[in-house]
């Protein structure tokens, strides 16, 4: 039998966008919103530590208590040149999924106006003055739906001329001797294989015994878990030295990230939202999502204050749209030059610019700055090949 709920609010998907946008109504300065009453559903609320999430901030953010690392310096290496440097403005930080979700459903738990709900949901639909999510359960209705679970009706017909994925599958490891220094991450040494697309090594270490180290790569095509864990052990053995009974694999994190110049659509149907990686919160050119999700929650919790609707814009203004797909095209017709073009960036800028520029809070000036260090025929290159984007809106 079909079950009807009401709530104000449906968050559907519990994973770092409909948690983040949870945690944000939660602790509204507005006593109507932190009293809203809301549903969640996923097909689980158990929280797992699958997914370890690193971005940088210059300001305080919210849950900074739940940062489970933090590195001040950062290190890239390209054709066996090494760049280091010490962040001034930023700090590079992790957080653990399994925290979060903790620290948000405990929150959740807690009120009497937030119902959990494990399901399967199957889609969405307006009618009148109000949204509906069919799930395994039932229908439940709400004047506003926020879904970060499915991909969106038309997602697979939308316009993607480069579609990449970043790719990945990571180890923590416990090393049996000190080697690694906690203070300095390893943003990506490609110094290892080429052949199956533009690879590198990232390298989180939280002690000098323990490090996250994940074998990641920006290709259309998928690696078998032997491929890339084969790598990992050639690494720890050709730069670390360490054979396999030299550490103990603790944990494994895999994942694919979209790196695609996709249009997305942030609305589902009237009334019904597109959030997180579905609502196209990706950065296409580095993968990174989770600041934009943040920043995206406290637009709509802004907006739902004020009794408005919210209004989900793309997450990136035209001339960063530009340049992740200028750098998505380098990235997909020509990964040889790509290494090259991050190994010039490393050298000839900052970290702290490079994350400003990946965060898009440079002026064009700084730009112009940044473009120039870079070698420029391939750029030419991909403003050529993407013209019609680029004068259509990219
Ligand atoms: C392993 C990994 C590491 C990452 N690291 C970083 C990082 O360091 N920095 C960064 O900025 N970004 C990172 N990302 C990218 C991005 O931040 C994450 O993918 C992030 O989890 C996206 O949030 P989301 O809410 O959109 O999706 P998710 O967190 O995947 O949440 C979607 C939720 O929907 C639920 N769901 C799906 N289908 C259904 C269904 N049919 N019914 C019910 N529920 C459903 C899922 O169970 C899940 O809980 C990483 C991604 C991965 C996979």
């Amino acid at each position: 039998m079909q079950k009807t709920a009401d709530y104000d609010i449906i968050i559907a998907g519990a994973g770092a966008a409909g948690l983040s946008l949870l945690w944000h109504l939660l602790n509204s300065r507005s006593e109507q919103i932190r009293n809203t009453s809301i549903l969640v559903a996923d097909l689980s609320l158990t929280p797992s530590n699958d997914k370890t999430w690193c971005f940088w901030d210059t300001e305080s953010m919210p849950f900074s208590d739940l940062v489970h690392h933090t590195w001040n310096r950062l290190e890239v290496k390209a054709h066996g040149q090494l760049f280091s440097g010490e962040l001034k403005h930023h700090k590079y930080h992790c957080m653990r999924s399994v925290d979060y979700a903790e620290r948000i459903l405990n929150l959740a738990g807690a009120r009497n106006n937030v119902t959990l709900l494990e399901t399967g949901i199957k889609g969405f639909s307006s009618k009148n003055e109000g949204a509906l999510m069919e799930t395994e359960k039932g229908t439940y209705s709400a004047t506003w739906i926020f879904q970060s679970a499915l991909k969106p009706p038309g997602f697979d017909r939308a316009r993607v001329d480069i579609s990449l994925m970043q790719h990945f599958l990571g180890w923590e490891i416990e090393t049996n001797t000190p080697l690694f220094d906690p203070e300095k991450a390893t943003l990506m040494d490609f110094d290892i294989d080429q052949d199956n697309g533009v690879a590198f090594m990232y390298l989180l270490p939280f002690t000098e015994k323990k490090v996250l180290i994940e074998h990641t790569l920006f290709s259309p095509s998928l690696l078998t878990d032997e491929q890339y864990e084969r790598g990992i052990r050639t690494y720890l053995k050709n730069v670390y030295h360490l054979q396999e009974d030299d550490y103990t694999i603790r944990r494994k994190e895999k994942g694919v990230i979209p790196m695609e110049d996709r249009r997305y659509s942030t609305e589902w149907c009237d009334r019904v939202f597109n959030t997180g990686t579905v609502g196209g919160l990706t950065k296409p050119s580095t993968g990174y999502t989770f600041t934009r999700i943040h920043r995206q929650s406290a637009d709509i919790l802004e907006a739902l204050e004020k009794n408005q609707k919210p209004v989900l814009d793309q997450a990136s203004g035209y001339r960063f749209r530009v340049y992740d797909m200028m750098l998505l095209h380098i990235l997909e017709t020509h990964p040889g030059i790509s290494v090259k073009i991050f190994r010039e960036l490393f050298k000839r800028n900052t970290f702290d610019r490079i994350l400003q520029f990946l965060e898009e809070k440079t002026s064009l000036h700084q730009e112009v700055a940044i473009f120039a260090s870079l070698p420029y025929m391939p750029f030419f290159r991909a403003i050529w090949n993407t013209k019609q984007r680029i004068l259509t809106g990219a």
